[in-house]
């Protein structure tokens, strides 16, 4: 069988190395010159199931309409991109009522651990260095509202399998001795031991390499023009007049995946959330971080990455526009500033590597996976704020699919059908 993946981000590789695990010639067409370069570049390392919860949450709509404007704020709607949103946005805020909201939750912690259970197996077998840490991650609560609130949704995440511990201020410090510079600001907090965190980029390479090993072909620098269906046969026209045939393709493009799919006449909810991310070398700290730490009234992580710190957080929705502002990378300096202040004050700026992507979000906060209504086409796209988390489960359930293995999970849950 031959299958053809667009996408080499953490998605795609993912998928290609499952499928080529089950016997089939699969070559991965990236318009980047290597695996991994886009979103999946520099996001926050973070392997949370502890965070399946939907962005779109009880309560989205007013907070989205009182951060409007404020270049600050964690989640930013820029009124130009509002047409491009427009039924996804309504799909979007519907599904932040209560009822919804709890099943989405559920669907994405039984995928998250699903494939983090997968990625040790990787790391296991294929001996993959990635600048993994283990220690698990740390959510931080300067209120006693905001802890209240983390702690609710830690009960119902314990509820599908994730672990969480609920700590005092003393707590905190213990499982994260660095934060003690701004304990007195800290009420508590909840580590959850189970999350992994790992450089997404290095891990892409390091798959990618396997996968090509494997037998995997990459056609890197080569970008997807067309894709039709005649005879049952899939023609694939890609950047230099290249033309293939494929039994099946698969949409692994992340957040451009909606656009290539509508030349199939297929519509996937799928847009983008714009994040950003600096990246700085961690020098000489050796009382640092240990495990990464979301501040949850920050709404930020700052992620130990071997001899590097990242920064990142904020969503944006302002269409494909890479822009880097200025003021969203301040803003990731003061939030570093509010969490380790004697880091922040010293840092050198000139070291600092900046960067933003695009969260593939599908309109309700949970993954696209599996066949559609054009014969052989199937997606792998919608993981938003967790596709790394989810990258290894995703891949596997839709390589599954494909060959027609039995899925170890209800992959119907996924389903583009569900729109
Ligand atoms: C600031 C930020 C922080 C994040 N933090 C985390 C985190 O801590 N944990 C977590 O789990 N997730 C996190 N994420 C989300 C995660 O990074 C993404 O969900 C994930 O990288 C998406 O992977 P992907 O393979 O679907 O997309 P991508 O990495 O974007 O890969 C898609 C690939 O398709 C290629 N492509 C697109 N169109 C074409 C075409 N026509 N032809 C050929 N190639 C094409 C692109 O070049 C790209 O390489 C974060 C995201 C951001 C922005």
């Amino acid at each position: 069988m031959r299958v053809l993946v667009v996408g080499a981000g953490l998605v795609g590789t993912c998928t290609a190395w499952y499928l080529r695990q089950h016997g089939a010639e699969v070559t991965v067409v990236e318009r980047a010159e290597a695996a991994g370069m886009e979103t999946s570049f520099a996001n926050a390392g973070m392997l949370t199931p502890s965070m399946a919860d939907p962005w779109n949450a009880p309560g989205t709509l007013a907070k989205l309409l009182s951060w409007l404007g404020r270049e600050d704020a964690p989640m930013l709607l820029r009124l130009r991109a509002i047409p491009s949103l427009a039924r996804w946005g309504m799909e979007f805020l519907a599904n932040s009522r209560e009822a919804p909201f709890r099943s989405n939750t559920r669907k994405n912690v039984v995928l998250a651990n699903y494939s983090l259970g997968l990625l040790r197996s990787l790391r296991a077998d294929l001996d993959l260095e990635y600048d993994q840490g283990s220690g698990g991650t740390l959510r931080a609560c300067r209120d006693q509202a905001s802890l209240d609130r983390a702690t609710e949704l830690g009960g119902l995440l314990k509820t599908h399998g994730v672990d969480y511990q609920v700590l005092d201020r003393d707590g905190v410090i213990r499982v994260e001795p660095a934060l003690g510079a701004v304990a007195e600001k800290l009420v508590g907090g909840i580590h959850y031991s189970g999350d992994e965190s790992g450089d997404a980029h290095l891990f892409c390479q390091e798959l990618g390499k396997a996968s090509a090993m494997a037998g995997v072909e990459f056609r890197f620098g080569v970008e997807v023009i067309d894709i039709s269906l005649s005879d049952d046969k899939l023609i694939i026209e890609s950047s230099g007049a290249e033309k293939r045939e494929a039994d099946a393709v698969v949409l692994a493009a992340g957040s451009f995946t909606a656009s290539l799919a509508r030349k199939l006449d297929l519509r996937v909810p799928v847009r983008p959330v714009k994040g950003y991310s600096i990246t700085v070398p961690r020098g000489d700290w050796p009382d640092g971080p240990r495990i990464p730490v979301a501040d949850d009234h920050l709404h930020t992580a700052v992620t130990p990455l071997g001899d590097r710190i990242r920064v990142a957080g904020t969503a944006e929705f302002a269409g494909h526009d890479a822009t880097l502002r200025p003021a969203r990378i301040e803003n990731l300096y003061s939030l570093l500033d509010a969490v380790y202040p004697e880091f922040a004050s010293r840092l050198d700026r000139r070291s600092a590597k900046p960067w933003c992507g695009f969260r593939p979000m599908s309109a309700d906060g949970v993954p696209i996976l599996g066949s559609t209504q054009v014969p052989g086409v199937f997606l792998n796209t919608g993981q938003g704020h967790l596709g790394w988390t989810m990258a290894a489960g995703s891949g596997k359930a839709v390589a599954d699919s494909i060959v027609g293995v039995p899925a170890e999970i209800d992959i119907g849950d996924y389903a583009l059908a569900r729109f």
